[in-house]
């Protein structure tokens, strides 16, 4: 039987035609970009090209657009690039905010609650912002429940306290319309491989004006503001997929709402004490999250991977530290409920059939888990 890819937000397969795309960079063209001779011009030319292409995705200039391996490094060089002095994030980060943020010794951290769906208040931002604050780092949707925060009005309260704000969009880019002038956010995270790209590249947009000291230093790249010679092939897919996810957005994310809405509904209607974590509605298109009292999330996940169907409990980083999700815990959800959590995340590949296979698959299994203790 077909397996059943339902784990979209921990990585998606590279597209077809992004490897097209980068062939040419890991075959003939492999110079290093800092050459002078053709080959590194060529490689060179392939850099500058992307460059301009993500820009104009991201309604960014050119050189507001920094390459990165990828949402960890640009989330580091973010919050570790800022002064000293007092930081605001919230307490649903992906862990390479949060534990950047711990490694700021000399910032003091003012970590925003969220409600029981999800959410920041603007007005806890509003009260939390000070004199010294260097910078707030909220992500535009959640990696665990896919709830999206009112980015906009985030942004808006920053830039009238003249505070730059960042947002992490690993998980926004491609399923939401990321444009960092819609949302005046001042720095922007990116990961290729959330949006069928290569692993090991990202980007991170830096608003002109802004001063980041860099993360990484060495040689002169990325005009000296991330050194390292540069990952060509992994850039120019980067971009490819940028820009195929950004063709395909509007259509793609409306047939997958309505595709995990059919999987929520599913849910809720075939398992009693099925309990849905994030914002029904305020959500990123493809994640759908529920804890499912009297289980497990390992007896969840086994259980479906041997019914040929991958799911995840949230952040793939957290699996095998068997704690908690720090997301549902700060949404309130009890402990015993955020133990027993499932996030299923859509993509390209899933359809219809797959999503009923899964909730007659999660039926019988969650009968079987409480049946036997979880
Ligand atoms: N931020 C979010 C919201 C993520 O979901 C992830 C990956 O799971 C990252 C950052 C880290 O990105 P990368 O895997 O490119 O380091």
């Amino acid at each position: 039987m077909k397996r059943i890819y339902a784990d979209h937000n921990a990585t998606t397969p590279l597209a077809a035609e992004v490897l097209e795309a980068m062939l040419p960079y890991l075959r003939e063209h492999y110079g290093n970009a800092s050459s002078i001779h053709c080959e590194g011009r060529q490689a060179r030319a392939a850099i500058d090209d992307a460059r301009t292409r993500l820009a104009r995705l991201l309604g960014a200039e050119e050189s507001e657009i920094i390459f990165t391996s990828g949402g960890t490094e640009s989330d580091n060089a973010a919050i570790v690039g800022v002064p000293a002095g007092h930081l605001i994030t919230s307490a649903i980060e992906h862990h390479a905010v949060l534990h950047a943020c711990q490694h700021r010794h000399d910032c003091e951290v003012t970590c925003l609650p969220v409600d029981r769906d999800c959410r920041v208040d603007p007005d806890d931002l509003r009260r939390a912002i000070r004199p010294d604050t260097r910078l707030v780092s909220i992500m535009w949707a959640n990696n665990e429940t896919g709830t999206v925060q009112p980015i906009k009005e985030l942004a808006a309260i920053c830039r009238e306290r003249a505070v730059p704000f960042h947002t992490d969009a690993v998980q926004a880019f491609g399923k939401l319309p990321v444009n960092v002038q819609d949302g005046r956010v001042d720095l922007l995270s990116l990961s290729a491989h959330k949006f069928c790209g290569p692993k090991g590249v990202g980007a991170l947009y830096l608003r002109r004006g802004v001063k980041l000291r860099p993360l990484l230093v060495g040689g002169s790249h990325e005009n000296e503001r991330r050194a390292g010679t540069e990952n060509v092939a992994g850039i120019v897919g980067l971009v490819a997929a940028a820009e195929r996810a950004t063709a395909k957005r509007e259509a793609e994310s409306a047939r997958l709402y309505q595709l995990s809405e059919r999987l929520a509904v599913g849910i809720q209607q075939t398992i009693p004490g099925a309990h849905r974590n994030g914002h029904p509605r305020w959500r990123a298109p493809n994640t759908v999250n529920f804890s499912f009292a009297g289980c497990t999330f390992e007896g969840l996940l086994l259980g479906l991977d041997l019914e040929g169907i991958a799911a995840s409990s949230g952040s793939a980083c957290a699996v095998g530290s068997l704690k908690p999700s720090h997301v549902l815990q700060a949404m309130g959800v009890p402990a015993d409920l955020a133990r027993a959590a499932v996030r299923f995340s859509l993509g390209a590949d899933n359809t219809e059939g797959d999503v009923d296979r899964i909730v007659e698959a999660l039926a019988g299994l969650v009968r079987r888990l409480r049946a036997f203790g979880g």
